[in-house]
């Protein structure tokens, strides 16, 4: 499996540190409003990531942090009058349920900021006993960005031959250098009820320090890959590079990854744009998570994808082209022009992602599975559906019945392969006693609860 690692600025083999598991940070969102669908083209092309991670037959521990106190957190919910954990309550369960409805696998860990204060203020001591932060007269504590020799090597910045046009510039600021940033932020009167107690006074913690905190302590001073939008690049990853290194002494990440924007009418969709869509705006239209989905996931991660209605229009059509391929599909081994489509899928998505790529190979799969009259090419569409999670989208049984029950459906179709009646029928009485319905169709079984 080969990707583009933006630190390196090549594309490498990405090869687990340890354990066969890739250990994985993603940004997540700040839960002061409900997350639009630019958000949910980072956090699908992450979901890809992850899926493409463990069709290589390695496991994945992915932590994504939500961010819940920041300015924005924290004026929504003074301005609404109510507790910072109750105003982000609601945008946090909103995320979670948007989540599902584009069939996004689950992160192992979502860690929140406000549940690991002491975490980041240990990592804000650490960084004074090394010298490289200090307390400004404001009481903030910033980090001192020149003592850190490497800043700049994720953006690819010289910032030495920059420094001193920036300390002219720093004078009016209590900033040292105005590279330099916020560790931790001082109370001030807008805060209202939020703060916490620190050595440098009330305060909170500044964005950057959440993350390096909250990934170290899930995955280690030294973990395999880390990821975000492109936005996310520098300042804020370059600065987590910063706090984690100069507190550890050790290489933070081993791979970078981050993916384009989506835009609309050419400009970055954003909240303060004004130009975005949350995903309950589609939904509300009448589009289906799935073909949400497939608009998303369908274009290489480090292209730009303008969205536009007709994209839509196209993954409907598309899906229900698949859809009435796959009802003539059957089990057994899948013939060789079969296996052919998905070795050029498993190819494409090895390819740093190639989304294009691997969807051209479905509809070459579809193509041929048509041409047939159908076929025993379910288990292909089976394959290729762990990491595009569009074909069977809803209808999918697996994620939602327990281990046990998924274990007598697979004997059973291995049962129904081998022409076993019989045992394929024990199989059903079994479950049926156990509250579980079988039903059989040319696309294989469904189950549901009785
Ligand atoms: P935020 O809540 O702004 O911190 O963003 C959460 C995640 O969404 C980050 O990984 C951002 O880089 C990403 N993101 C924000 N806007 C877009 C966009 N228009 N297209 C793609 N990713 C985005
Ligand atoms: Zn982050």
């Amino acid at each position: 499996m080969n990707v583009y690692n933006s630190l390196t600025r090549r594309i490498e083999e990405l090869k687990p540190l340890a354990d066969n598991t890739i250990r994985l940070y993603t940004c997540g969102p700040t839960v002061y409003n409900f997350a639009h669908i630019g958000n949910f083209r980072a956090y699908a092309f992450e979901d890809v990531l992850r899926r493409v991670i463990q069709f290589n037959g390695m496991k994945v521990k992915q932590v994504m942090n939500l961010t819940d106190v920041d300015d924005k957190t924290i004026r929504g919910a003074n301005a609404a009058g109510v507790a910072l954990t109750d105003y982000t309550k609601t945008y946090k369960d909103a995320f979670f349920a948007d989540l599902g409805k584009l069939n996004i696998q689950p992160a192992e860990v979502y860690p929140a900021a406000t549940d690991h204060i002491p975490e980041m203020i240990a990592l804000v001591e650490k960084l004074m006993e090394k010298g490289v932060a200090y307390q400004s007269e404001d009481g903030s504590v910033y980090f001192k960005v020149r003592e850190f020799p490497g800043y700049g090597k994720l953006a690819h910045i010289d910032f030495d031959s920059q420094r001193t046009g920036l300390r002219c510039a720093a004078d009016e600021y209590d900033k040292e250098n105005v590279g330099d940033f916020a560790l931790w932020k001082a109370w001030e009167p807008s805060d209202g009820p939020v703060g916490w107690d620190s050595p440098w006074g009330r305060g909170r913690p500044g964005w950057h320090i959440e993350c390096s905190a909250m990934s170290m302590k899930y995955l280690g001073p030294t973990f395999d890959l880390h990821t975000g939008g492109i936005d996310n690049l520098f300042p804020h990853h370059e600065n987590e590079i910063a706090q984690a290194e100069a507190a550890t002494g050790k290489e933070f990440v081993r791979t970078w990854m981050h993916c384009a924007h989506l835009r609309v009418n050419g400009e970055k969709m954003s909240k303060s744009a004004g130009n975005f869509f949350t995903l309950r705006d589609l939904i509300d239209k009448g589009w289906l998570g799935r073909e949400i989905r497939y608009v998303l996931v369908n274009a290489h991660y480090r292209t730009g994808l303008n969205f536009a209605f007709d994209a839509l229009e196209d993954a409907r059509k598309s899906l229900e082209r698949i859809d009435r391929c796959v009802e003539t599909a059957t089990e057994g081994e899948a013939p060789e022009w079969a296996s052919a489509h998905l070795a050029a899928f498993a190819d494409a998505v090895n390819d740093d992602l190639n989304l294009p790529k691997a969807f051209a190979a479905l509809f070459a799969l579809v193509r041929d599975t048509n041409a047939h009259g159908g076929g025993p090419v379910l288990s292909v569409f089976r394959r290729m559906d762990e990491v595009l999670g569009v074909i069977f989208f809803g209808k999918s049984a697996k994620a939602e019945v327990p281990a046990d029950v998924q274990a007598m459906l697979d004997a059973r179709a291995e049962a129904r392969s081998q022409k076993n009646w019989a045992e394929s029928d024990r199989i059903r009485d079994a479950l049926a006693e156990m509250g579980w319905l079988v039903k059989d169709s040319k696309a294989g079984q469904t189950v549901s609860r009785k």
